[in-house]
């Protein structure tokens, strides 16, 4: 299976293998990487797959996309990267909520969100690409984080053969708890720095880092080239789409379902990764039926998917779902494509560019509304599902899955669809535990996490989770601030042990 870019011509694609894209991330033109087709899963396929425990399928249908990765060496990093360790209790078990509402919970991982899910797995991918592609140099991975991405891929990268890791965040933009998750890391390849200004002084600072060529030739010197961790990289997303297939195999094999039923697939939606996986694994031919794209009160997917206009020139708002608050979900590139192609795509990319929207053709919308609905949920609503779904259902939720629960639930009463919709529930409630605390009533001593985390824990009768009951007793190991300017020379320290 060959990869090409979602804005290259087709007259003349430039292809490349996974390991390429892979070791890249991001397409020479700017485009996002996409397989040449779409392996279809048989009922062989799914047969087998019920018979297997994660890292057995994780393994399995990775292969279908990474053909040019052997085989033995894919089980080999899936069963390390969804270990009972690393994943205790299994690497995405379901959850019933309510009737014919399961909840996908994806945040049992090292640092107790969804990203682990990808994030555990693709340094593994990266490292094989290093090798096959007979890279002679270190990978020192970028990433500007507000908060979840920053630990998850340090947790990922940590330690990994070939690969360092810098992280930068913004010093006052993270909560407190995501502050000491970072600072307290542990691994000798990776470095931790807070950046004076705000997530976008970070993200810039790394962008200038990419683009800067006589850094790059400073770095190459050094013996190493820069890479990213972002979720436009196949290795990230490919991991996402076994997930899904496992949860089906899950339900048939528990018996909610049957076999060929078809289900509906909800997900709290920010960079447009988690959704867009669920819809190759329904172009794989998994029986998913409707795609529900949830958002918080940042609902600029809601409005494309009912309108057909992506307008980021909006006010932005800042929510108790952090990980959603974004205009711009570099992803949804990769819906554009294999809807209309990659002229059109390259087209919509540089009008969103250069005007801040675009709006698609008719024909183009009404295939991704067959396919997609779009719902949202303003902060009160929110906080009012986590209540509801906990004093009514006995279900802790954190925001995002909250949002969720939330649009899975307006959907049904809307349409009347008596599908079984499945809830990508994306982090651990002890993960938001301060906005969890005050939606179901829970006073807390004061704002320091270990309180927080025993007021959450003492008042829903829940235990805190391993990692983040670790984290509040580990050392400091990095503490330092730099300004904006000084990124690069930070970019360029880590590799010189
Ligand atoms: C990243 C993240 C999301 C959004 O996922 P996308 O793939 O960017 O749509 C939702 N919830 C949580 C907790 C996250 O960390």
């Amino acid at each position: 299976m060959n990869y090409r870019s979602t804005r290259d011509s087709a007259k003349s694609p430039a292809v490349v293998s996974s390991a390429e894209a892979i070791k890249t991330g991001l397409a020479p033109d700017g485009g996002l990487y996409m397989p040449d087709h779409i392996p279809r899963l048989s009922s062989e396929d799914v047969l087998a797959l019920r018979k297997m425990n994660y890292a057995e399928r994780a393994a399995y249908v990775l292969s279908m996309f990474l053909t040019d990765y052997d085989k033995k060496d894919l089980e080999a990093d899936c069963r390390e990267a969804y270990s009972e360790e690393r994943f205790p209790g299994g690497a995405a078990p379901i959850s019933t909520i309510d009737k014919k509402l399961c909840s996908l919970e994806l945040w049992h991982g090292p640092t107790c969100a969804f990203k682990d899910m990808a994030l555990q797995i693709m340094p593994r991918l990266l490292s094989r690409a290093l090798k096959t592609t007979e890279e002679k140099r270190r990978a020192h991975i970028l990433v500007a984080t507000s908060g979840d991405t920053g630990k998850a891929a340090l947790e990922g990268y940590k330690d990994v053969d070939g690969v360092d890791i810098s992280v930068f965040y913004p010093v006052d933009g993270v909560s407190r708890m995501q502050k000491m998750q970072m600072t307290t890391q542990e691994g000798e390849n990776v470095n931790v720095c807070a950046v004076r200004g705000n997530f976008d002084d970070a993200q810039n600072g790394v962008k200038a880092i990419f683009s800067d060529k006589s850094l790059a030739e400073k770095a190459d010197e050094a013996g190493f080239f820069f890479s990213s961790a972002n979720s436009i990289n196949w290795g990230r997303l490919a991991p996402q789409i076994v997930y899904y297939i496992s949860a089906y195999c899950d339900l048939v094999e528990n018996g909610e379902i049957t076999d060929g039923e078809r289900i509906n697939v909800c997900v709290p939606t920010g960079n447009f990764g988690n959704i867009f996986a669920a819809f190759i694994a329904k172009m794989m031919g998994l029986p998913l039926a409707r795609l529900i794209c949830a958002s918080n009160s940042n609902c600029v997917l809601t409005d494309f998917i009912r309108t057909g206009v992506y307008d980021r020139t909006r006010e932005f708002f800042k929510t108790m779902s952090p990980s959603m608050d974004i205009l711009i979900s570099s992803n949804l590139e990769r819906l554009l494509y294999i809807c209309g192609g990659s002229a059109l795509t390259a087209d919509l990319m540089n009008s969103l560019k250069e005007t801040g929207k675009y709006t698609l053709p008719e024909g183009i919308l009404s295939m991704i509304q067959r396919i997609f609905s779009g719902y949202y949920m303003s902060e009160e609503e929110t906080a009012a599902t986590i209540r509801d779904t906990y004093k009514n259902n006995g279900y802790l939720a954190d925001p995002h899955t909250a949002v969720g629960i939330g649009c899975a639930r307006k959907y049904r009463e809307e349409t009347a669809d008596p599908k079984l919709i499945l809830i990508a529930s994306t982090a651990s409630p002890y993960k938001f535990a301060a906005d969890v605390c005050a939606s179901i009533d829970i006073e807390t001593q004061s704002d320091e996490p270990r309180h927080i985390l025993a007021a959450l824990s003492n008042g829903t009768n829940t235990k805190i989770p391993k990692p983040l009951e670790r984290t509040l007793t580990m050392p400091v190991r990095f503490d330092r601030v730099v300004d904006p300017s000084e990124m690069s020379a930070e970019a360029l320290k880590v590799n010189r042990k």
